[in-house]
């Protein structure tokens, strides 16, 4: 077997493990332009909608929040760090300073966590189920305000909790916000394990932009997890409500 076959291997098996698909036999070339291109391109997105959302007030990309990703590893079906790029970019490009990540996906923020962990310039609130993927206790140290939530938190009880939490962290001071709106802990979906409803997702994101309106911070939405036909006429609601009104 040559050393190129090798490492051609090696490339798919690597994109095997971080994206948990059995694409480990897929030539290299193929992997990328079937898969791999479509989430480097929705990375550069999510930094394009930030560049936006500074001149606009708000951007959404219809894809990207890829927050199990770090700047060196990945996993959970996420391969490029968007959300920590995009920090990078705010702070390096556009001078910020003090930046708020609200990740409300079911899972647990992991990737960009482990980026901030000794960085008290990005300040986290992550709202996740515990009891599932990933359960990265060390970077759990990296989040300011966590919320758990799971098939037993009904809609009235999470936007209560939203709500309060948001009144409380977001300071005058912070400058812009990251908000990862994954619709997984909706209700049947496979991997979240809660119970949010359609109109549970919607009263969320109306909660979270009347907070950055009202605070007048630049918001920046990513779609990340949603794992059911479902959450996509839901997330298409809510997103068609927040830009209608
Ligand atoms: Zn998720």
């Amino acid at each position: 077997m040559s050393r190129w076959y090798l490492l051609k291997i090696c490339y798919s098996a690597y994109a095997s493990t971080l994206i948990e698909l059995p694409v480990f036999f897929l030539p290299g070339a193929f992997l990328r332009s079937c898969l791999l291109d479509s989430m480097l391109l929705a990375t550069s997105g999510s930094i394009y909608a930030a560049k936006l959302a500074l001149e606009k007030g708000w951007a959404i990309n219809l894809s990207g929040g890829y927050h199990h990703a770090s700047l060196n590893s990945g996993g959970g079906f996420c391969i490029y760090p968007d959300i920590t790029l995009v920090v990078n970019y705010l702070k390096r490009c556009c001078n910020l300073r003090r930046i708020l990540i609200v990740d409300l996906d079911a899972h647990q923020g992991n990737g960009y966590e482990r980026d901030f962990l000794h960085d008290s310039s990005v300040y986290i609130i992550d709202f996740y189920n515990s009891y599932i993927y990933p359960g990265d206790h060390e970077a759990e140290q990296a989040i300011d305000c966590f919320e758990h939530v799971d098939r037993d938190t009904t809609d009235e009880q999470y936007i209560k909790i939203l709500q309060r939490d948001l009144e409380k962290h977001i300071k005058d001071d912070m400058e812009f916000i990251i908000y990862n709106a994954g619709t997984d802990i909706m209700a049947g979906d496979p991997l979240g394990n809660c119970c949010i409803s359609a109109a549970g997702i919607q009263r969320r994101d109306e909660v979270v932009f009347k907070w950055a309106s009202h605070k007048k911070i630049p918001i920046l939405m990513l779609l990340s997890g949603g794992y059911q036909k479902e959450n996509t006429f839901a997330i298409g609601e809510s997103i068609l409500q927040l830009i209608t009104t």
